[in-house]
């Protein structure tokens, strides 16, 4: 049951799965638009299905596993797409492709296609799975020039299972064979698309025949003799490997287009982001559980980046059901909140479920009502998670160039680190945020966002630079960390920042640290004896910690000076413990008003310590120089404790709030245990211009939620988040 909201009026509205919302007027393209990432929309089949499934069958599967039993089991899960295994290692139907391996037990029977029709019979679309990486005797025996080769010369059997071999992924294997074996699948079952499991190279650069003499054709180059990064010929082969693939992609997508037309190849993993978001009408994150220290936001994390190319073409979020790494218990079965949780953060940035299981036979078989429950919700509240946009306001620039051709500054200086603690930030923060990729800066794609981070976003080019500096001139803002735009896009330092004309200062060339036992001083501003409010929360203390590694920066121009360095000074014998130097003025933080924007720079690794030591000061500062910077109030605020990760979205004809709930000891080391409901959270959501709430239901609790209108601005009380829970504002 539900009520219709106007302003200024307090409601109990009711929420509950099932209930039916009813338009009192009819949405109109025109008030609906926000495909302001400034893509269309994909044609075709690919944005239809919202939920995926995957069965990957093992060779003794045909004959042992029950195709009925999985087929109800999708029926009961409302999956809209599968996944299936067909070929390549192993093929699951009557090949005619010479030295295409059927399975041993497959007699006369076909149970790829078996499946194939039991999907078709329920609606589904059909992708068949195929995985090229690995070859028996008699193909090694046939063409030894396909196997995968180690830099003596010597064929590469499988590190797995030494009985087979690898094979070579960019020459001739994939090139023909399985360009034989696929044009064979969609051409007799006719299914949506082709969808290959490492089908990258496997087990180590290849230094076959082919991979020499292709690399020296198209670099003049002989291959390099290590992987390590700095190798005289690595960046070289590596955009070769890149390019290689593209072509090996797009030559697999012209067999399976020519086959059918509506069908597309798709790869388990693209060559890199941006390739993807050239070629892909969808895509799927291989990302399938956690392992080691991890957060739960990795999986929103890993959506984002696929979203930072795809922009509103889907993205399936692979996740599996056990733990696997890093021992690969490949039967196992994960706790039943570690894989709510995990779906919960793809789901809410934006990936739709992708629940992979491998061998027909099932041994433990308590995911399946697991799984079951995620997929009955996300059934339900379809219309919530249909996203057209979404709404935040921040986006995180993702620099795939820095995390190649990038190493660090120093040692100890890992660039990934930067952008982790960025993230967790902008997390505990509750900042509902985006991610943007530095080859798609476009002033349409850019035009949604108030804020871009950099987060020692180092390798940038040229252009790259000159599309932040057009973001800002034109009224956006900038919070920028560390070697940011120091180096180009091959990863070569520049003499002077790319970026520095924007950040008002110079590099000097130096580079200090690792710094111990070093602070920052948080000073007054001279002319009013206060503080600046990026120092709010930080009242009780004359100084924080600084960071571990700084860049020695000089200001081209005036700056407020609101954080300056304490040098370091000795933390052994304790009776040396003082400040040698208790004040300089040396600036640590450099803000900026240009025009209508706000610029910040911090000069040393603000978020690569606070991903180390977490201190909470830092967190502090971090959040409130997002919030200076971003100059507006958030879209969403949310108030009450815990950890939560914060998405709002646009559908169609509504607004949907995630709220996801990290809050739990083992929130950086799974599995989880139990779920830790919070609550109340207070919320506030502010309603885009000239959008009007009708009304708001809790798509997980299912309880009465107070509303309070005031302007544009809702307030609603969440009384509990368990996992996941979703505030739907229909318009
Ligand atoms: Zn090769």
């Amino acid at each position: 049951m539900t009520a219709p909201l106007s302003r200024r009026d307090f409601l109990q509205v009711a929420a509950g799965a099932g209930a039916v919302v009813s338009m009192t007027t009819p949405w109109t393209p025109a008030d609906a638009s926000p495909r302001a990432i400034g893509e269309p929309p994909p044609g075709g089949w690919f944005d239809e299905p919202m939920r995926w499934v995957q069965l990957t069958l093992v060779e003794n599967d045909p004959g042992r596993f029950d195709p009925a039993f999985w087929l109800d089991y999708f029926g009961q899960l409302h999956a809209d797409a599968a996944t299936l295994s067909a070929g390549g290692i192993v093929a699951y139907y009557p090949t005619e492709v010479p030295l295409h391996h059927r399975s041993q037990w497959l007699g006369d029977s076909d149970p790829f296609g078996e499946l194939v029709r039991g999907c078709r019979a329920l609606g589904m679309r059909v992708l068949a799975r195929t995985d090229p990486h690995a070859c028996r005797d008699d193909v090694h025996a046939a063409h030894p020039d396909w196997i995968s080769t180690a830099p003596d010369g010597t064929p590469r059997r499988h590190w797995a299972n030494p009985s087979l071999w690898i094979t070579c992924a960019l020459g001739p294997y994939n090139f023909d064979f399985m360009d034989a074996v696929h044009r064979e699948i969609v051409t007799r079952y006719r299914v949506d698309g082709i969808f290959a499991n490492r089908w990258a190279p496997q087990g180590g650069d290849c230094y076959c025949v082919h991979c020499r003499e292709n690399f020296r054709r198209a670099s003049g180059l002989e291959l390099p003799v290590s992987s390590e990064a700095g190798v005289p010929g690595r960046r070289e082969f590596l955009e070769w490997r890149k390019a290689r693939l593209t072509e090996l992609w797009q030559h697999w997508d012209a067999t399976v287009r020519a086959a059918n037309p509506e069908a597309r190849f798709v790869p388990n993993g693209p060559p890199d982001f941006k390739t993807a978001g050239d070629l892909a009408d969808i895509q799927f994150a291989d990302y399938q559980a956690r392992h080691g220290v991890m957060p739960p936001w990795a999986n929103g994390r890993r959506a984002k980046e696929y979203r930072s190319v795809m922009g509103p073409k889907p993205v399936g979020g692979i996740f599996s059901v056990g733990v696997e790494e890093p021992y690969r218990w490949k039967d196992s079965v994960q706790s039943e909140p570690e894989v709510q949780l995990w779906v919960a953060e793809g789901t809410a940035n934006g990936m739709r479920p992708w629940v992979t299981k491998f061998s027909g036979v099932l041994y433990d078989r308590r995911w399946l009502p697991v799984v079951q429950r995620i997929y009955q919700w996300h059934f339900e509240h379809e219309r919530y998670l249909r996203n057209e946009a979404p709404l935040a306001r921040v986006a995180l620039v993702y620099s795939e160039q820095t995390a190649a051709y990038h190493h660090g500054v120093a040692d100890g200086d890992r660039p990934e680190d930067h952008v982790l603690g960025m993230y967790h930030a902008l997390v505990e923060a509750r900042v509902p945020f985006e991610m943007v990729h530095e080859a798609r800066m476009t002033p349409e794609r850019l035009a949604p966002f108030r804020l871009l981070i950099l987060a020692n976003a180092a390798a940038l080019s040229s252009a790259q630079c000159a599309a932040i500096q057009a973001f800002v001139a034109g009224g956006g803002n900038v919070l920028a960390t560390f070697a940011t735009s120091l180096f180009d896009e091959t990863g070569s330092r520049r003499k002077d920042f790319g970026l520095a004309e924007l950040f008002g200062v110079s590099f000097t060339g130096r580079i200090d640290g690792p710094l111990r036992n070093s602070y920052l001083s948080l000073d007054a501003s001279p002319g009013t004896g206060r503080r600046h409010e990026v120092l709010d929360g930080l009242e009780g203390t004359p100084r924080i910690i600084n960071g571990v590694y700084r860049l020695d920066v000089s200001p081209t121009r005036e700056f407020p000076s609101p954080v300056t360095l304490i040098p370091s000074y000795p933390d052994l014998p304790m009776e040396d413990v003082y400040p040698r130097v208790p004040h300089t003025t040396t600036r640590e933080l450099y803000l900026r008003e240009v025009g209508g924007s706000r610029v910040a720079y911090v000069p040393w690794d603000i978020s690569r310590t606070f991903w180390d030591v977490l201190a909470p000061d830092h967190g502090r500062l971090l959040a409130n120089l997002v919030r200076w910077t971003a100059n507006e109030p958030a879209p969403v605020e949310v108030d009450g404790p815990g950890v939560v990760d914060v998405a709002i979205w646009r559908q169609r004809r509504s607004i949907a709030v995630h709220l996801v709930n990290l809050t739990n000891p083992m929130m950086f080391k799974g599995p989880l245990r139990e779920v830790l409901p919070i609550g109340p959270l207070r919320v506030r959501v502010r309603m885009p211009g000239g959008l009007e709430p009708r009304t708001v239901r809790l798509l997980t609790t299912g309880a009465a939620v107070p509303v309070q209108q005031a302007g544009n601005v809702l307030s609603i009380t969440v009384p509990s988040v368990g996992v996941h829970e979703v505030i739907a504002i229909d318009i």
